[in-house]
């Protein structure tokens, strides 16, 4: 009964989770431990084999574990880079997981996770390739195709928060300027609001404000619908994906399905503009059941 079960960890800033899936892609167990991440990496390589020891009772054939981790693992050495966990960069994080669990380790980042939870379990289902879109404290992005992440020889695929719509744009932790993470993630908008105004306003009470007539949330929010239409524009005149699923925190905004689309219809290479653009179905659980799907 218990075959087929896979287990995947989605190790957060601030939880780690734990979920089992059935062959059926449904939850049967979910566990949760704070990260504790300021207690430093060792630390955190205990938290997950603790969340593992608590998902292996409904899984005892499993001998595979996805997990989804923020930053990237370098294609060049394993190690981890780009991690907002910062004691995380440097390390050989799939390597000790192995080491500590004794199990094999599937490790890939967060955003590819969503895109292939969607692709697979959510609101990209059935569609041969779905773009699966982050924006939210960060920006990214991953590619699914006929149920597999599409990684590139680089690991790059789907970097989509990285691409630069603005040259002049805000200079980005990754050396480039203007990168779309840059411009219309969460603390980017709020970044532009406080300059504006003086005013410190939340993303999502933003919208509110935009919503209820306000004159500088409604040029700061116009602003970020018009460079959504622009990033999400130039991944369609690429790729050409089926499905686009949004998640993350601003994806709860409706106006992405609306305006953002218009403005994503005014910027393709195209007549018309066919591509579905969907909101999340797993919500949180994305991640989660992404880094299950890994296996
Ligand atoms: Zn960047």
């Amino acid at each position: 009964m218990e075959r087929g079960r896979k287990i995947g960890v989605d190790l957060g800033g601030t939880k780690v989770e734990g979920v089992v899936l059935d062959e059926e892609h449904r939850i049967v167990c979910r566990q949760r431990v704070a990260t504790e991440s300021a207690k430093g990496y060792d630390h955190i390589l205990e938290r997950i084999a603790l969340i593992v020891d608590a998902c292996r009772g409904e899984a005892p054939e499993c001998q595979v574990i996805g997990v989804g981790t923020p930053g990237a693992v370098s294609s060049r050495d394993g190690t981890m880079k780009n991690s907002n966990t910062t004691c995380l960069n440097g390390r050989r994080l799939q390597e000790d997981l192995v080491t500590r669990l004794g199990v094999s380790v599937v490790l890939e980042n967060d955003a590819n996770c969503f895109a292939l939870a969607e692709a697979v379990a959510g609101a990209g289902r059935g569609a041969a390739l779905v773009f699966g879109i982050i924006l939210g404290t960060g920006v990214g992005g991953g590619i699914v195709y006929r149920g597999e992440l599409w990684r590139g020889p680089q690991h790059l695929a789907g970097e989509w928060g990285h691409h630069a719509i603005d040259a002049a744009g805000p200079a980005c932790y990754c050396g480039q300027r203007g990168c779309v993470e840059t411009l219309i993630s969460g603390p980017a908008v709020e970044k532009e609001y406080r300059h504006l105004t003086g005013a410190g306003l939340a993303a999502a009470d933003m919208v509110a404000a935009y919503r209820s007539g306000d004159g500088a949330a409604k040029e700061i929010f116009l602003r970020f619908i018009d460079r959504f239409g622009r990033a999400v524009a130039n991944l369609v005149d690429i790729l050409d994906p089926e499905v686009i699923v949004l998640g993350g925190g601003l994806s709860n905004i409706d106006e992405l399905y609306t305006l953002g689309r218009e403005a994503v219809a005014r910027y393709v290479f195209n007549d018309e503009l066919r591509t579905p653009i969907r909101r999340n179905q797993l919500g949180d659980s994305a991640g989660v059941i992404g880094a299950a799907l890994l296996v």
